[in-house]
């Protein structure tokens, strides 16, 4: 079965959202395989966010992303990587609220940048997203 990475971001904490994005996780058919609740530094967001290090909104991202604990997730599920995407919504949450109205990111999310969850958008992001948070499973 496919893995993917699945976070949920400080806003997601903060707000209390943790149990309900695990059970809306459940529902859907995906097994929680490790799950670990960590501190994001600006090194780990600067090397995890790399490809966004030249947008404008950089600078905002790692404010957020370090604000406060993160909860860190693999998903394993047939097709998990678009499932989990799918089940997230789009980036906009402010959006999401009317063309996704059941998706995680319209359950909890409020704006673009503060949308409660993060989900890898590839089987390569995926390989990355996950050696670099379980580093014991690089080769998997
Ligand atoms: P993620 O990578 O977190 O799963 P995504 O793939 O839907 O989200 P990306 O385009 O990869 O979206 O952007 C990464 C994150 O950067 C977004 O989830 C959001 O928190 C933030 N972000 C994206 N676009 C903007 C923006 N225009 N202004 C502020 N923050 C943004
Ligand atoms: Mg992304």
């Amino acid at each position: 079965k496919e893995k993917t990475l699945a976070i949920i971001k400080p806003d997601g904490l903060l707000g209390n959202h943790t149990d309900d994005i695990k059970k809306a996780i459940l529902e859907y058919g995906f097994s929680i395989l490790k799950e670990k609740t960590i501190q994001l530094d600006e090194d780990a967001v600067t090397r995890f966010y790399a490809e966004h290090s030249s947008k404008n909104f950089f600078s905002s991202l790692m404010k957020y992303m370090t604000s406060g604990p993160v909860v860190v997730m693999i998903l394993e599920k047939e097709n998990a990587i678009a499932d989990w995407r799918a089940l997230m919504g789009p980036t906009d949450a402010s959006k999401a609220k009317s063309t996704h109205p059941h998706s995680i990111r319209a359950m909890c999310g409020l704006d673009i940048q503060r949308n409660c969850v993060h989900g890898s958008d590839s089987l390569t992001s995926a390989q990355r997203e996950m050696s670099f948070f379980f580093r014991e499973l690089s080769a998997v």
